[in-house]
C-alpha cells in the first residue's frame, strides 16, 4: 500500500484535503492506464464517514459493482439501487380479495408463475432470517425471526437487509423456526394474516417489504398453508409490515437511478466483478482525540486536528492493469508503467546490419527520452517475441530483413497489429504513441 494522511484544523479543511485527493488519484489511475471506476463505499474496520473507492472492473475481482456509463454512477451492490420499470399488474378474479388456490408441489416460484400464468415480478417471493439483535449497549443480544418480502424475480441482498433492521448478524430460518414463525412450510410462505411487529426486533416477527413491491396489486404469494397460494393479494390493503427499505440486489440492465436536472438519467447499469486499487475516506477525530494529539488555530487556541486517509494499492494495480490488457500470449502494460516502453529486437544478430542498425534506433530512442530495452541476445527471433509478451512491454520494434529497404516493423501489442515504419520515423511515431 500506499498511504497518506491529512491534518486539517477544522472539517472544511478536511473537505478540501479529500477533494484534492480525490481529484489527485483519478490522475493518477488514468496515468496509469486503467479504466476504473468510483464508488461510494464503507470506510470499515477503521471507522469514519464519507468514504470512496477506486476500482477496475476484472474477473479475478472479489467485489460487485453497479455502474452507468452515461453518467458516472458506481456503487458496491450492497449499496446499489436502480430505478424499476412499470409492471403491467394482474386483473383481480372474483371480489378482487386474496382467493387460496390450490398450488400442489409448486413451491419454486418458476412453477408458481406458469400455473398462474404471471410473471415472476406479479409473484410475492419470501426469505426468513433469523436475525440477531442488538441490545441498549449495542452488544449483540437475542436470536427473532425476520421475513423478508420482494418481488419474485429479485433477490435478496443481505447486507441491505441487515443494514435496514440494524441487526448484527443474519442467517436463513430451518424448518423449525418456519413452523416458528411462520406456522407454514418452505414454498408457500407468504405475508397474508401475519402479525407485524410494531418495532423492529423488540418482538415477534419483524415483516420487511422491499420498495419494489409498494404500489402494486393483484400479486400472487404463498398462503403459509402447504399446496396453496393466494391471488389477488394489494400490499397494504392485505399485509403490513414492520418497515419497507430497498434490500434487493440490482440486476445488470436495469435502469440507472441518477435524476439528472433535466429528469433521470438514460443509462443502463452494467454489474460487474471488481477489484478495489484505491480508497480515501475522512476518518474524523478518531485517532488524534484517542491520542491526545493538539494543534494551535491561527488564533492560538488549542484544537484537535481532523484526520483523512488515502491508500492506493500499488501491486493491485500492477495486477489490475494485467487483468486488464491480456491474451493467450500475455499481456501489454500501458506505456506508463511498464518496465520499458518499447524493446527494439534485432532478429538476426549475426548479420552485422541488422546490429548495428537496432543499436542505433536504441540509442536514438533512448536519447529521445524513451524507455527502450535492446534485445540483442543471441536467440532466435521467436524466443525474443515471447519474451517480449511475458514483460508486458507494449511496443516492439523489429529489425530484420526489410532494413535493406530502410525499414523495421513496429508491433503494437495491445492489437496485435504491426506496420512497416521507415528508419527515420521511428522515434517521432514512438514518441507520439508512448
Ligand atoms: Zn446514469
Amino acid at each position: 500500500m500506499k498511504d497518506s494522511y491529512s491534518f486539517d484544523i477544522d472539517p472544511a479543511g478536511l473537505d478540501r484535503s479529500f477533494e484534492l485527493h480525490d481529484a489527485v488519484y483519478r490522475k493518477i489511475f488514468t496515468r496509469c492506464g486503467l479504466k476504473f471506476v468510483a464508488v461510494d463505499a464503507d470506510s470499515g474496520a477503521m471507522g469514519g464517514s464519507q468514504s470512496q473507492e477506486f476500482m477496475v472492473y476484472t474477473e479475478a475481482g472479489e467485489d460487485l459493482i453497479a455502474s452507468c456509463p452515461t453518467c458516472g454512477y458506481a456503487a458496491n451492490t450492497e449499496k446499489a439501487t436502480s430505478l424499476l420499470d412499470a409492471v403491467t399488474e394482474m386483473a383481480p378474479t372474483g371480489d378482487g380479495l386474496p382467493e387460496l388456490v390450490l398450488t400442489p408441489g409448486m413451491g419454486a416460484i418458476a412453477d408458481v408463475a406458469a400455473f398462474f400464468q404471471i410473471s415472476p415480478a406479479s409473484d410475492i417471493k419470501c426469505v426468513a432470517y433469523m436475525a440477531l439483535k442488538r441490545g441498549e449497549n449495542g452488544k449483540p443480544d437475542s436470536w427473532h425471526g425476520v421475513a423478508a418480502f420482494l418481488r419474485g424475480d429479485h433477490q435478496v441482498n443481505e447486507t441491505k437487509l441487515q443494514g435496514a433492521i440494524g441487526a448484527a448478524e443474519l442467517r436463513t430460518m430451518n424448518g423449525d423456526e418456519l413452523e416458528q414463525f411462520l406456522h407454514a412450510p418452505a414454498g408457500f410462505l407468504g405475508p397474508v394474516g401475519l402479525t407485524a411487529a410494531a418495532k423492529a426486533l423488540t418482538s415477534g416477527l419483524t415483516v420487511v417489504v422491499d420498495k419494489g413491491l409498494e404500489g402494486r396489486a393483484n400479486l400472487v404469494a404463498g398462503a403459509n398453508k402447504l399446496d396453496y397460494h393466494f391471488r389477488n393479494v394489494t400490499p397494504g390493503r392485505d399485509f403490513s409490515w414492520t418497515l419497507a427499505a430497498d434490500i434487493r440486489t440490482v440486476n445488470e440492465g436495469e435502469a440507472c437511478p441518477t435524476i439528472l436536472e433535466n429528469g433521470a438519467c438514460s443509462g443502463k447499469l452494467v454489474v460487474g466483478k471488481a477489484v478495489e486499487i484505491g480508497h480515501i475516506f475522512k476518518l474524523g477525530y478518531k485517532y488524534t482525540s484517542a491520542m491526545g494529539a493538539t494543534v494551535l488555530d491561527p488564533n492560538g487556541k488549542e484544537v484537535t486536528p481532523i484526520m483523512g486517509s488515502y491508500g492506493i494499492g500499488i501491486e493491485r494495480i500492477l495486477t489490475a492493469a494485467i487483468e486488464q490488457s491480456h491474451d493467450a500470449n500475455g499481456f501489454w502494460l500501458p506505456a506508463s508503467i511498464a518496465p520499458f516502453q518499447v524493446v527494439v529486437t534485432v532478429t538476426n544478430v549475426t548479420d552485422a546490419l541488422l546490429r548495428e542498425t537496432g543499436e542505433k534506433l536504441a540509442g536514438d530512442l533512448d536519447a529521445a527520452g524513451i524507455d527502450v530495452l535492446l534485445d540483442d541476445r543471441d536467440e532466435r527471433a521467436g524466443v525474443k517475441f515471447k519474451d517480449a509478451d511475458l514483460v508486458g512491454i507494449p511496443y516492439r520494434i523489429n529489425v530484420g530483413k526489410k532494413v535493406a529497404e530502410g525499414k523495421v516493423e513496429l508491433v503494437n501489442r495491445a492489437i496485435a497489429g504491426a506496420e512497416d515504419l521507415a528508419l527515420a520515423d521511428v522515434v517521432q511515431r514512438l514518441k507520439a504513441l508512448v
